[in-house]
């Protein structure tokens, strides 16, 4: 089974990363891919260039085993969308099921994603806990689709939806970049290689 990890990572920090490892584990994955994406439909313009946080996902995976970095987002035109990498990501893997990991946050806007129905033709969903965000389940779409064991997933290619709680830390993006522009201390948030980069580059110095 292939794992899928979208995100702006801006920058990648370390909810993402006890993420890709804990799933890895939980569903003996042969490989997770971070896909970063290039111009987010749903949110303002990253405030670092896509080269810089693709450099920072580099550093921060360096020695990671079985995390492949996907650049395929950044390498499409136009904005990206999900359900168009996952029909990329399905021509170059045809049989084995994909699963796309996302957080609650994430979930509870997935129904205003680009033909997000579709996603479920192309991959199952697995939903992972974030604190501060409780999961909305109204839709009966999501309801018919849930399993609760991750035997159920390896069973098909695509099209169920699961909920897995991992260790949950309370670490985004933006709290990082609200910490670096008041010159606060961002570290144990993120990687030490990651925040050398954000300084010597001037990153994140205005929120
Ligand atoms: P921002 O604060 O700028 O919105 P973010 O920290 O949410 O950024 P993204 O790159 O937007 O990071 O997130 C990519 C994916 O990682 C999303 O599916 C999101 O739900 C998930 N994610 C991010 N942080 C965590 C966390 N601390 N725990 C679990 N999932 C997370």
């Amino acid at each position: 089974m292939i794992g899928i990890f979208g995100g702006t990572f801006d920058p990648v920090h370390y909810g993402h990363l006890r993420a890709v490892i804990e799933v890895g584990e939980i569903f003996n994955l042969d490989e997770v891919r971070l896909i970063p994406n290039k111009t987010p439909p749903h949110r303002l313009e990253p405030s670092v260039t896509s080269k810089m946080r693709l450099e920072m996902l580099r550093l921060a995976t360096e020695k990671l085993p079985n995390l492949v970095i996907d650049t395929r987002e950044l390498d499409r035109e136009g904005p990206s969308y999900m359900v168009d990498t996952l029909r990329s990501l399905r021509g170059d893997f045809a049989e084995q099921p994909l699963l796309l990991f996302i957080g609650v946050d994430a979930f509870n806007g997935l129904t205003s994603w680009h033909r997000w129905p579709e996603l479920f033709d192309l991959a199952h969903i697995v939903v992972l806990t974030r604190p501060g965000y409780l999961i909305r389940l109204e839709n009966e779409f999501f309801r018919g689709r849930q399993v609760l064991e991750s035997a159920e997933l390896a069973r098909h290619q695509a099209g169920k939806l699961m909920f897995q709680r991992i260790t949950e830390l309370d670490i985004s993006a933006s709290a990082i970049r609200k910490i670096i522009a008041e010159r606060r201390d961002p570290r144990f948030l993120l990687p030490d290689v990651v925040i050398d980069y954000i300084h010597s580059h001037h990153l994140y110095q205005n929120v």
